[in-house]
C-alpha cells in the first residue's frame, strides 16, 4: 500500500505542509502532479508563460527526487480521469494535499472527497499557502472582515512563533515511494511552446528594509516580484513572512497580509470572483467599447504611465503595483470598461496572476469591492506619473516615442471629461 502526495500549488520539497504529513505518515510515498487539461485548455496562449514555469519546475523536482530514488507521476488529464488512472495502478490508502482556495479548487476537492470516501481513501489536506485562512482571523463574531485594517489587526495578534516554523520535510524524504524515474510528457506534449519570458529569481531579503521608501516607484526595483513563487509554492509563505516579521519596517510583511486577506474574502464569497462585492454596482452600464479596450490592452492610449504598464506586463507577464492601480482605474472609470475584461486580461498574462488578489485589485480600482477607494476618487493619470516617475524614467523605458510628439497617440479621452461621465454612470447605479 502507499500514500499519494498530489502536487499543485505547492511546487517544492522543503517546508511542505501537505508532504511533511504524508511522508510522516504509515506508507511510502509517491508524488503526483497532474497537469490538469480542464485548466490548460482555456489557456489562451500556446506560450503561456506559467505553464512553462510549472514545467520547468516539475522538471527540476524529478531532478531532486532522482537523489531520493523517487520520481513524480505526472499525468495529462481531467483530475477525476488521471485519479482514475492512478488508483487502477496503485494501491492507494490515503491521499495528502494543501487547501487551494479558489472556486474552481475547492469544488474540486469537494467531489474527489467523496470519491475517495466511496473508495475508502482517506483525503488528509492541509493549511499551506498562507500563515491563517478560511475561519482562522475573524471577527469576534466569527464573521468574515471584509475591511482590511481590523483584520491586520487580528492577524498580528494571532501571530505566534508556531505559525512561522518551517515543516521539516528535508528529514523524512528518505519515505519516499522507491520508483525509476517516470517520463514526464513533453511541453509539446501538452500543447504548448516555451515562453520567452525570464522567471524573476527568489531574491526579496533586499528589498525589505527598503521597501516602504522604494516600493512605488515602478523605475525603481523596489519590490521582491516574488508574487510567482507565491503563485506555484517554489518559495514557502512560512519563510517570507518570518524574514519579514524580522525587520523593524513591517511595510512588506503587511503586503503578505494584503495577499491572505484577498484569499479569505474569495474563500467567504467565492462569488465575487465574477460579481460586485458591493452589489448596487452590479448596476453599472459600461460602455465597453471594444476598439478602446485594445488600444488600453496594447499600451496606446495616449497616457503614458497607462501605456508604460500595459507594455511593460505584455512584455514581461509583469507590472509594478503603482501602475496595476492606475491602469486598472483608467480602464473601469476613465473607459467604463467592466472591471471583468481587464481582469480577465490580466489573468492572462501576469506571471504573478493570483485570482483573489486580482479580483481585489480590479474591484479596488473600480470601487466596486471590499475595502474599495470610494468611485468618486478617480486617480489623474498624469498626476500619478508626476508623483512617481518624476524623471519619465519608467516612461522613457518603456515608451520610448513619448518624447517625439509625432509619433505618440494623444490621449484616448480628456481626464475632466471621462471623470465627469465616470461620477454620472456610477452615481446613476448607486441611486437605484
Ligand atoms: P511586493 O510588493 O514585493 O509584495 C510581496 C508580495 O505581497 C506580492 O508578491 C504579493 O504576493 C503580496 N502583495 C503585495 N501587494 C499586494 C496586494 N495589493 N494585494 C494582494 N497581495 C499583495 N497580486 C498578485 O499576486 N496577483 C495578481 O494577479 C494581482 N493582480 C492585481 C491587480 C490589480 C488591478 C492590482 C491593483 C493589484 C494586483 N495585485 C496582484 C497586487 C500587487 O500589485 C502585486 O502583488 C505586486 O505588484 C506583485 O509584485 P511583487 O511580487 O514585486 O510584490
Amino acid at each position: 500500500a502507499i500514500s499519494i502526495f498530489w502536487f499543485r500549488r505547492d511546487l517544492r520539497l522543503n517546508d511542505n505542509a501537505g508532504l511533511y504529513h504524508a511522508l510522516k505518515g504509515p506508507n511510502p510515498v509517491l508524488p503526483l502532479f497532474i497537469f490538469d487539461s480542464e485548466i490548460l485548455d482555456k489557456l489562451a496562449d500556446k506560450d503561456d508563460a506559467r505553464v512553462s514555469f510549472i514545467y520547468k519546475t516539475v522538471e527540476a523536482l524529478q531532478g531532486q527526487l532522482k537523489h531520493h530514488h523517487s520520481s513524480i507521476l505526472v499525468k495529462h488529464a481531467r483530475p477525476y480521469q488521471a485519479w482514475a488512472e492512478v488508483l487502477d495502478q496503485y494501491n492507494v490508502t490515503a491521499v495528502y494535499t494543501n487547501h487551494d482556495y479558489e472556486p474552481y479548487a475547492a469544488t474540486r476537492d469537494g467531489e474527489l472527497k467523496t470519491f475517495f470516501a466511496a473508495k475508502g481513501i482517506a483525503f488528509n489536506t492541509y493549511k499551506d499557502q498562507v500563515i491563517f485562512e478560511k475561519n482562522e482571523v475573524v471577527k469576534d463574531d466569527q464573521k468574515p472582515y471584509t475591511v482590511f485594517t481590523p483584520y491586520k489587526r487580528k492577524w498580528y495578534d494571532k501571530l505566534k512563533p508556531f505559525y512561522l516554523k518551517p515543516y521539516p520535510t528535508e528529514k523524512y524524504l528518505d519515505n519516499l515511494f522507491k520508483t525509476n524515474a517516470f517520463d514526464t510528457p513533453t511541453l509539446k506534449q501538452l500543447g504548448f511552446v516555451e515562453t520567452k519570458t525570464a522567471f524573476p529569481p527568489i531574491a526579496y531579503v533586499n528589498i525589505i528594509n527598503h521597501y516602504a521608501e522604494r516600493r512605488d516607484f515602478p523605475a525603481v526595483e523596489g519590490t521582491s516580484h516574488i508574487g510567482l513563487h507565491l503563485r506555484f509554492g517554489t518559495e514557502s509563505i512560512r519563510q517570507l513572512a518570518h524574514d519579514a516579521n524580522l525587520a523593524i519596517e513591517k511595510t512588506w510583511l503587511n503586503e503578505l497580509i494584503w495577499r491572505e486577506f484577498y484569499m479569505m474574502v474569495l474563500y467567504h464569497f467565492p462569488n465575487t470572483a465574477t460579481h460586485a462585492f458591493k452589489p448596487d454596482y452590479e448596476g453599472i452600464k459600461w460602455r465597453n467599447n471594444e476598439h478602446e479596450f485594445k488600444a488600453w490592452c496594447d499600451g496606446q492610449t495616449g497616457y503614458p504611465l497607462v501605456d508604460a504598464g500595459m507594455r511593460q506586463l505584455n512584455q514581461t507577464g509583469y507590472m509594478h503595483n503603482r501602475v496595476r492601480m492606475v491602469t486598472a482605474s483608467f480602464l473601469s472609470k476613465h473607459l467604463l470598461i467592466d472591471w471583468r475584461w481587464g481582469e480577465n486580461y490580466f489573468a492572462r498574462k501576469l506571471l504573478d496572476y493570483e485570482m483573489a488578489s486580482n479580483v481585489g485589485g480590479w474591484q479596488w480600482a473600480a470601487g466596486c469591492g471590499t475595502d474599495a477607494a470610494p468611485y468618486f476618487r478617480v486617480f489623474s493619470p498624469e498626476l500619478q506619473l508626476k508623483k512617481f516617475d518624476p524623471q519619465l524614467q519608467y516612461i522613457k523605458k518603456w515608451v520610448p516615442e513619448y518624447a517625439d510628439f509625432g509619433k505618440y497617440p494623444k490621449p484616448i479621452v480628456d481626464h475632466a471629461f471621462a471623470r465627469d461621465r465616470c461620477l454620472k454612470a456610477f452615481k446613476e447605479a448607486l441611486s437605484k
